[in-house]
């Protein structure tokens, strides 16, 4: 899951992150904001993948999005992958 954070008060209500969001994710407040404009707000965070679409649409750019660090397990040695040979000892 990712975080999504909008600047609601400088939001224009264009809708073009909820248009963009594959996962409806976004939805539009029915509040209005200090420009008395229903503005968007992340309304089912728990399906956000953190593709970043709706940041990169709006054209406000009051849009974050913070992906979560995958930690992935370290590499494992693959045994049909042949051993260098060793430089340090004699032929
Ligand atoms: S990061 Fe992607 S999935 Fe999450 S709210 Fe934005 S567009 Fe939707
Ligand atoms: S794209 Fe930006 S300005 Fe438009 S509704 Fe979404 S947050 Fe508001």
């Amino acid at each position: 899951m990712a975080k999504v954070t909008i600047d609601t008060q400088r939001c224009k209500g264009c809708e073009l992150c909820v248009e963009s969001c594959p996962q409806g994710v976004i939805a539009m407040s029915k509040s209005l904001n200090d420009k008395g404009v229903h503005f968007a707000q992340p309304a089912r965070l728990e399906d956000c993948t953190g593709c970043g679409l709706c940041a990169v649409m709006c054209p406000e750019v009051i849009v974050e999005v913070e992906r979560e660090e995958i930690q992935l397990p370290p590499p494992k040695a693959d045994p049909a992958e042949p051993v260098p040979p060793d430089k340090s000892s004699p032929p």
